[in-house]
């Protein structure tokens, strides 16, 4: 039998956007691959067409040039810089609304909301309205959104870039943690370095618009200790770092 392990198969993808005032070239001949199981970071430079690339995998904008494979018919979760939680509704609510939405919601689907907002540390706050949660809290109840899906592979478009520093720091390795214990696959899209280097296995280096692929690295980090700062204190963090400095320089 043949086994494929590519979740996803990207092939000579190119695309422009078309407007009025003209023609603007977002990704030149983008060819990549997905495993299963993998967490993948792609990282370059504001503007350079990081979202346009997620929006063609996600299906939302239509293909232009190139292929896109997929492994099966995958379900896909998309979680985004901003949480998009709805003000009005309590976090439990907010939870369920995927569900709700495709007429699936059954007390299965209840119960499983109660699970995860218990493992993520959010059953306390489930009544709450997302006023009243903090940035990271609420970032988390996104998550828990999209994993009531139970997507397989999960697209996530720079989801800690409206939380400060130190929020951002404990809730990417959290929501990192979380994403890998699951074992699903996962795509981040950052211009967070550091951020990219503690989360991925590979990491793939987009040039300035229009996007090309500049390099890829698979990253292996040795963590001598345990906890959200672990991977970034590995003697190997530095080395990646550098690398990836220069590319953007
Ligand atoms: P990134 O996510 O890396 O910051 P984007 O993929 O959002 O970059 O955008 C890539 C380029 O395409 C940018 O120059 C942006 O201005 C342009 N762009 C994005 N969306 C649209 C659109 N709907 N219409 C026209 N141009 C767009
Ligand atoms: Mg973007």
């Amino acid at each position: 039998m043949y086994i494929m392990d590519n979740i996803l198969d990207l092939k000579d993808l190119s695309f422009s956007y078309h407007s009025l005032s003209g023609e603007t070239i977002a990704l030149s001949h983008i060819s990549f691959q997905v495993k299963k199981g993998e967490f993948l970071a792609i990282i370059g430079p504001s503007g350079c067409g990081k979202s346009t690339l997620l929006s063609l995998i996600a299906g939302l904008i239509e293909l232009e040039l190139g292929e896109i494979v997929f492994n099966g018919n995958l379900r896909i979760g998309y979680m985004l810089q901003h949480d998009h939680l709805l003000p009005w509704r309590t976090i439990y609510k907010n939870i369920l609304l995927g569900p709700e939405i495709n007429r699936t919601l059954t007390p299965e689907k209840e119960e499983y909301a109660l699970k995860l907002l218990n493992d993520y540390g959010l059953y306390r706050f489930r009544n709450k309205r997302p006023g009243e949660l903090s940035g990271g809290m609420k970032q988390r109840a996104a998550l828990i959104r999209t994993m009531m899906m139970d997507p397989e592979l999960l697209l996530l478009d720079e989801p800690f870039s409206a939380l400060d520093y130190q929020t951002r720091l404990l809730v990417s390795a959290d929501i990192g943690s979380i994403i890998k214990e699951s074992k699903k696959t996962a795509i981040l899209v950052t211009h967070d370095l550091s951020e990219a280097i503690s989360l991925a296995d590979r990491i793939i280096v987009l040039s300035k618009r229009p996007a090309t692929i500049k390099s890829i690295y698979e990253i292996k980090l040795t963590k001598h200790e345990d906890g959200p700062l672990a991977s970034r204190n590995a003697p190997e963090f530095q080395g990646y770092f550098k690398k990836l400095w220069e590319e953007f320089t």
